[in-house]
């Protein structure tokens, strides 16, 4: 079999183009020698095999990002039969720099421009015939999103694979390594000079109705005071559609839940099963699973699609650029708030996210402040306090008290940020060129697909493998009495006088720390706490409320917990994440006080004025 890698720069549809080559016949894995995951996949091209691997995307293999330095060697080593330099139409001449690198490592190379359709729309015409006579090495155009042009890249690939391809290659002839700083410069800057050089020669501009189109759009998205106007707005409506959204179908999917719960418990009563065993499995760890999942799967359901298409459409890119000017003032790097809405779905995501930032000090300080913003498994119950408290009814007021929060969280996050550059790390921020792509219309399909299967599918699967065994410990603390006193109380009674210093109670603080392991946890361990140990019929919102109430619950413990839940530890998997990330253990053990620090002040603060004033 024949192996073909894909080169290219971030964002030129790379793995577009890796998935309509091979479709379902792909898995990731280390390749043999390579720490970084590459995806590799199979196709077949007129009764041939070949396997592909897609390279981390690059810019450069002049420098030493770990991306680019795999991406180098697997080219040095000369693995593939052909490589694919895969350009951007849209912008050539960056793409070229690339291509022209790989070209001085392999000779066996065909050139994809892809991304035709968009460059079309934006009157960016590329002739192709010239392009390839300067370069020496086929070129191909192709629009990978629409499947157009494969067949052609191909029956390149092919020529070059069984070397029937005249192939000339114009190399630049410097390598691309100098064996000083100052010669590495030069070598650069050789490519820069020769992409110019050969864009110049080969794209065409005219005015297009899409370039004038994302220009409009982004003299309103950009400007300083109605793109943060925007950016509210858009966040109000995100949560607005979130929780007027998620009622019905949380509703629907407790009401089943609650009839399958009774059927399983006259099953256990028919089979004599004992009343312990029925109980720690039914009461524990089917109800706290189907709780976890009644809460949060319609909201993610609702929420997730939006964000996706938040991102697809381009708008992500644009938060980050209003964004830069509060992060560098905080001094830290502007594409933290990239990593900040990474934070927003999963914060070991978010964590994982943040190698996208370079310099070391700034990416620390965004791995350390992730956690700074509401993970999908706290949205639902902070959802579920401001219901209770807050929003009187009002979808629209409840939307309004998240969107409040999410802003605080972001207010806390340059706190945070500013802080550690003020002290443990401290330094200059660097700056970074961010890309800014054209707005593109999103794929409704692609956007579904993509937010069901790999965002909330994955989180729930996440939440309900750690729920359920959690469900059956917290059970048996609930039921395990040994003076008379549950376990589960007994610590409840141990934590209630710092609970109480931060305007909560015990079973509050004893929930967020047995809710370790997943935040979705925090809410039913506080139901069963209060229950004594069942969550039968605590599924529902109403019930929720009730228990609450009978608890002696007032506005005051809802507004504490939530502000402990937009700041406290991360769950055990985020700061999993971050031992990997940061390899060190005093960062993680920051990354856990940090917010619970900020979290403890701010309660215990408000605490405090509530007592004074009240
Ligand atoms: P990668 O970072 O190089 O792997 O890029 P992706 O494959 O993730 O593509 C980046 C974005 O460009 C995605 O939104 C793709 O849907 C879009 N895209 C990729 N190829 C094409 C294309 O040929 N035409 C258009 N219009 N969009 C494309």
């Amino acid at each position: 079999m024949q192996l073909i890698a894909l080169a290219g720069n971030p964002n030129v549809g790379k793995s577009t183009l890796f998935n309509a080559l091979t479709g379902m016949n792909q898995h990731t894995g280390n390749w043999p020698g390579k720490t970084v995951e590459l995806a590799q996949g199979h196709c077949r091209y007129k009764g041939r095999a070949y396997q592909l691997v897609d390279l981390p995307g690059a810019y450069s293999l002049v420098s030493h990002s770990p991306e680019e330095e795999v991406a180098e060697s697997f080219l040095r080593d000369g693995g593939a039969d052909c490589t694919v330099a895969v350009c951007d139409a849209t912008c050539l001449e960056r793409s070229l720099i690339l291509a022209l690198q790989v070209m001085e490592l392999t000779p066996h190379l065909v050139v994809c421009i892809n991304l035709m359709d968009e460059a079309k729309r934006s009157g960016i015409s590329v002739d192709i015939p010239a392009l390839e006579r300067q370069l020496g090495v086929p070129v191909v155009a192709t629009s990978a999103q629409e499947e157009s042009g494969l067949d052609a890249l191909m029956e390149r690939v092919r020529s070059v694979c069984d070397g029937y391809a005249p192939l000339q290659p114009n190399r630049c002839g410097c390598g691309i390594r100098g064996e000083n700083d100052r010669r590495s410069d030069a070598i650069a800057a050789q490519f820069v000079l020769r992409a110019q050089e050969l864009a110049q020669r080969s794209v065409h501009h005219e005015k297009s109705v899409q370039s004038s189109t994302t220009a409009k759009l982004d003299r309103f998205l950009l400007n300083r005071r109605s793109g943060y106007g925007v950016m509210l707005l858009l966040l109000l409506g995100i949560f607005w559609l979130t929780i007027e959204g998620a009622n019905y179908p949380s509703a629907g999917l407790q009401w089943c839940f609650d009839r399958l719960g009774e059927l399983l418990h006259r099953g256990a009563q028919a089979l004599h099963i004992p009343a312990t065993v029925a109980g720690a499995l039914l009461d524990g760890v089917y109800a706290t699973a189907a709780r976890v999942v009644a809460v949060m799967l319609p909201p993610m359901a609702i929420f997730f699609p939006l964000f996706t298409l938040m991102e697809d459409f381009g708008y992500l890119p644009r938060v980050a650029f209003l964004m830069d000017d509060r992060f560098r003032r905080a001094g830290a790097c502007g594409k933290q708030s990239l990593t900040l809405c990474m934070g927003l779905g999963c914060n070991a995501a978010g964590v994982t996210g943040c190698r996208i930032i370079d310099p070391r000090r700034e990416r620390l300080i965004a791995v350390l402040t992730n956690a700074f913003v509401p993970c999908n498994g706290r949205f639902p119950a902070l959802i579920f306090l401001i219901t209770l408290s807050f929003s009187d009814g009002s979808a629209l007021l409840g939307a309004g008290v998240l969107t409040l929060c999410l802003l605080l969280s972001v207010f806390m996050t340059l706190a945070a940020s500013k802080l550690l550059s003020r002290t443990v790390l401290r330094g200059e921020p660097s700056s970074f060129v961010l890309e800014m792509p054209p707005y593109r219309k999103p794929r409704i399909g692609q956007v579904l697909v993509r937010s069901v299967r790999d965002r909330t599918l994955f989180v729930l699967g996440r939440a309900v493998v750690v729920a359920a065994p959690a469900g059956l410990v917290i059970w048996l603390l609930a039921n395990i009495a040994p003076n008379g006193t549950p376990l589960l109380q007994s610590a409840a009674a141990i934590l209630d006088t710092p609970g109480r210093l931060l305007g909560m109670n015990g079973a509050i603080l004893l929930a967020f720390i047995m809710g370790c392991p997943a935040n979705e946890l925090v809410l039913p361990i506080l139901m069963m706490a209060l229950t004594s140990g069942s969550l039968i019929g605590a599924e529902s919102t109403a019930a929720m409320s009730q228990i609450l109430t009978a608890a002696g619950w007032s506005w005051k413990e809802s507004l504490c917990t939530i502000i402990f839940f937009l700041f406290h530890w991360p769950c055990t998997t985020t700061l999993l994440t971050t031992f990997r990330e940061t390899k060190s253990k005093k960062w993680t053990l920051l990354a856990a006080v940090l917010p619970t620090a900020f979290g403890c002040v701010l309660c215990a603060a408000l605490n405090l004025i509530i007592f004074l004033f009240t």
